[in-house]
C-alpha cells in the first residue's frame, strides 16, 4: 500500500468499513510508515474538533460577545424595520 492509498482509506478505516486483508494491509502500513501514523492521529483530532464545533448549532450567543456589538446589531435590525 502506498501513502496515497493509505490516505484514501483513512475514512473507511475510521468508520470500521475496512475488513479482512485490506484492513491488515492498512494497519501494516501504519506500523511501517511514521508520517502516515501521525496523519491518522491528526485526522482523528480534526474530526473530533469539527464534531465539537458543530455539536450544538442552536447554542445561545456566547456571553463574551461585547455589548456594543449586540447594541449595533439591534440598532441595525430596528433601522431595517422602519
Ligand atoms: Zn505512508
Amino acid at each position: 500500500m502506498t501513502c496515497k492509498e493509505f490516505v484514501d482509506f483513512i475514512r473507511a478505516y475510521r468508520d470500521g468499513e475496512l475488513a479482512g486483508e485490506l484492513r491488515r494491509v492498512f494497519e501494516d502500513h501504519i506500523n511501517k510508515c511514521a508520517p502516515c501514523k501521525v496523519y491518522l492521529r491528526e485526522y482523528g483530532e480534526i474530526v473530533a474538533l469539527a464534531k465539537g464545533a458543530y455539536a450544538d448549532p442552536d447554542d445561545e450567543v456566547p456571553a463574551e460577545v461585547p455589548p456594543e456589538i449586540i447594541k449595533a446589531v439591534l440598532a441595525t435590525l430596528r433601522r431595517q424595520k422602519n
